[in-house]
């Protein structure tokens, strides 16, 4: 693998020879440099648990750092000065070599969260289509001009925050990189970046690789660290002027809190409890491996995973019975062997899991099939077999709770307006599936639901750059991808003229 930040002297690093001994240390990257902090975090391989990297434990003060080299990037340096079409070459420039180093990249992300090779090659390439889609689009947000009182001649600007906060998740970590800062730097805001403590290497080396491609100093900042240190100073800064989450219900809590304090606003994501709802005339053989998919993939670590199947009763058996087939037939395996699905991202997920599994088998949910993880893991690694519950009573845990792990529930529902009914019948409202051939009632069920993102006949767990995508209630609030999230990174001004 390759590494090292630029071919001018700098302090090279993130290079990992995966043939040596070497644990690579990776660095926090603020104003276009390199940083240490005082601690290090161990990178854990959760298929062995072992060491395969070591990054900052960043805090406050690389935070505080991180925002003054954004601020300056933004008010006045040479960031302030590209144009949009700039910007965009840049974002497309970013996209190139990110495709280049795929290979590196997305071992680096196979090892750091456990994910079957070919899940973290589909990433990178994800990765560099957020910086494409973002690096095409940064020139092409216009204002309006608006008809108003005669004498007058009134327009709008679109116009970056400034300073952009972004907190994200351990996982789908280069995703999210090119998913939470491309739109906001394509608006031509200056980035601060904390990506998860357990999943992180990927963001640096991301923000290295912009940096080898020109991106003006300060543009984009990373700072690893742990959450509660450096994404709470991250969150609380008063210099941030515009924050984007994306991980639990409860820290978006105390992201939106520090956001009110300073007066900003916030997107949240959240997670979800994401519906698929099969009715009898539906497609079955095209909709099965569909549902299989959409809470196996990534081991089930998906704010859009689609953890409910709701099975109209008429053909709840035979859905229930291809289930048990196909659940029987997955495995969980390290990230070379690229099986159904790696390990978990920890052993405190891999506990949390198992207990909801343990907590199954009851009247209320009883098991339908599970799936096994492959002989050659080791037992040292966060490894869980998949599980499929059903009939799962609409009150039990694993029909309300969002597990984020390879575990889904089928549901049994009577008709349309009681499929709607226990769709919605919960906290959540991320993205929903339907599947029918009925044109009708696959308009009216999409209407019905209360969630960001409905699929007809398919589903897209964390995918569709283009597609705007966001929650409602518990999975947040703001869109993010596709054209919409470069309204949510800039705010708009109007500038009313009085010509006379
Ligand atoms: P989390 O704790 O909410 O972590 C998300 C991000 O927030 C991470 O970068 C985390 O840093 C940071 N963070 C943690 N505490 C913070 C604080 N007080 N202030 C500011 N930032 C803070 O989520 P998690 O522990 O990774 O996962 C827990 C649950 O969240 C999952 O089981 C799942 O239900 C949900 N989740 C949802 C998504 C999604 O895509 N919507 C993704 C991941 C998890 P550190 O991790 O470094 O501490
Ligand atoms: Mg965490």
């Amino acid at each position: 693998m390759t590494g090292g930040f630029d071919a001018s002297g700098r302090e090279r690093g993130g290079q990992v020879n995966l043939q040596t001994e070497t644990v690579p240390l990776f660095s926090c990257i603020i104003g276009g440099e390199r940083v240490a902090a005082d601690a290090l975090i161990d990178v854990i391989d959760p298929a062995d648990g072992g060491l395969i990297a070591r990054v900052p434990a960043g805090g406050p003060a690389q935070i505080d750092a991180a925002v003054k080299a954004a601020r300056a990037a933004f008010d006045g340096g040479a960031w302030s000065r590209l144009t949009a079409v700039e910007r965009g070459r840049l974002l497309l420039r970013l996209a190139d070599v990110v495709s280049g180093h795929a290979r590196d990249l997305a071992e680096w992300e196979a090892r750091d969260t456990g994910k079957p090779i070919r899940q973290a090659r589909a990433d990178i390439a994800a990765a560099a289509r957020y910086f494409e889609f973002y690096g095409s689009a940064a020139d092409k947000v216009h204002g309006d001009t608006i008809p108003f009182l005669n004498g007058y001649q009134v327009q709008t600007i679109h116009e970056p925050f400034g300073v952009t906060g972004h907190i994200i998740p351990w996982n789908y970590p280069a995703q999210m990189v090119g998913r939470s800062c491309a739109p906001a730097l394509a608006m031509g805001n200056a980035v601060v970046l904390k990506p998860a403590e357990e999943a992180c290497l990927t963001p640096v080396r991301i923000a290295e690789l912009a940096y080898e491609v020109g991106f003006p100093d300060g543009a984009i900042n990373v700072v690893t660290g742990y959450g509660h240190e450096a994404g709470a100073a991250l969150a609380a800064h008063a210099g941030v002027d515009f924050l984007s989450f994306t991980g639990s219900p409860e820290v978006g809590v105390l992201v939106q809190k520090a956001a009110a304090d300073n007066h900003i606003g916030c997107t949240l994501e959240l997670g979800g409890k994401s519906p698929q709802i099969v009715f009898a005339d539906a497609d079955l053989d095209a909709a099965v491996p569909v549902l299989m998919n959409a809470i196996v993939q990534n081991g089930g670590q998906t704010c859009s995973a689609g953890s409910r199947a709701l099975v109209q009763r008429g053909v709840f058996d035979t859905v229930v019975a291809r289930l048990r087939e196909g659940f029987a037939g997955l495995t969980a395996a390290p990230w070379h062997e690229d099986g159904d699905l790696g390990p978990l991202i920890s052993r405190a997920q891999k506990e949390r899991v198992e207990a909801f599994i343990a907590a199954g088998g009851t009247d209320t949910a009883p098991l339908i099939a599970r799936g096994r993880v492959s002989p050659s893991a080791s037992p040292d690694g966060c490894f869980v077999a998949p599980a499929v519950f059903g009939p799962v009573a609409e009150d039990d845990p694993l029909a309300r709770e969002e597990v984020f792990g390879p575990v889904l529930s089928v549901i049994p529902f009577d008709d349309e307006a009681d499929a709607v009914r226990i769709a919605n019948d919960t906290e959540y409202g991320l993205v929903a599936a339907v599947w029918t051939t009925d044109g009708g009632r696959q308009m009216r069920v999409a209407k019905a639901l209360r969630c960001g993102q409905v699929f007809l006949n398919g589903y897209g767990a964390g995918g569709g750059i283009e597609l705007p995508f966001g929650g409602v209630r518990k999975s947040g609030h703001g869109r993010e991808k596709g054209m919409a999230a470069l309204h949510e990174f800039s705010q708009i001004k109007t500038v009313v003229l009085n010509h006379g």
